[in-house]
């Protein structure tokens, strides 16, 4: 039988339009005069990183990175591993990285620390979404888009189990 998990709206297209604007804005706003290198975090940064980009009006360049991810489980093992690493050279760069969640903080202060010893001229955090209540290790979001309460999340490019990233909302997953 397929399982069939219940989703429940937890913040609408709306919302998050308005939230992509504002940190579009914000960054437009500190990024004047340079070419910053965007760094998404595949998969689940790359709708928001789509609706992101397309707003601001700067000589950006893109780079993805691929880490280890839950796979089937709602939990983070600890241990994080790249799988496909940025392709562009990065000394010197100012470096943007884009998130789609920042829960536990293990993948993104894991990311953070690889990207810094390639020196880049400065290096800063977008995380269109937090679960701050979960947090186990500290990481410093410098535009952040929205805070979630604790639960599980998919939709907007969030999955569970590679399901659900197609949905333009975003949803709780209920057990
Ligand atoms: P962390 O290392 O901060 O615990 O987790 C980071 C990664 O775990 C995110 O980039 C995301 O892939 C996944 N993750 C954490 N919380 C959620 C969630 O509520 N929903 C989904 N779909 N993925 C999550």
């Amino acid at each position: 039988m397929v399982f069939q998990p219940q989703l429940k709206i937890l913040i609408g297209r709306d919302e998050i339009a308005k939230a992509v604007d504002r940190l579009a804005s914000e960054i437009k706003r500190d990024y004047q005069g340079k070419q910053p290198l965007l760094i998404g975090v595949l998969k689940g940064s790359f709708v928001f990183m789509a609706d992101l980009i397309r707003q601001l009006d700067l000589p950006l360049e893109l780079d993805f990175v691929r880490l280890s991810s839950y796979g089937a489980t709602r939990e983070n093992s600890g241990r994080v591993r790249v799988v496909q690493g940025v392709k562009t050279p990065i000394k010197g760069r100012d470096v943007l990285v884009i998130e789609d969640i920042v829960d536990t903080g293990i993948t993104t202060s894991f990311l953070l620390d690889y990207l810094r010893k390639r020196k880049p001229a400065s290096l800063k955090l977008c995380a269109l979404t937090d679960k701050p209540s979960r947090r186990r290790v500290p990481v410093s979001i410098d535009y952040l888009g929205l805070s979630l309460p604790n639960k599980f999340v998919v939709g907007y490019g969030l999955d569970f189990d590679q399901r659900f990233r197609n949905l333009p909302d975003i949803y709780a997953l209920e057990d």
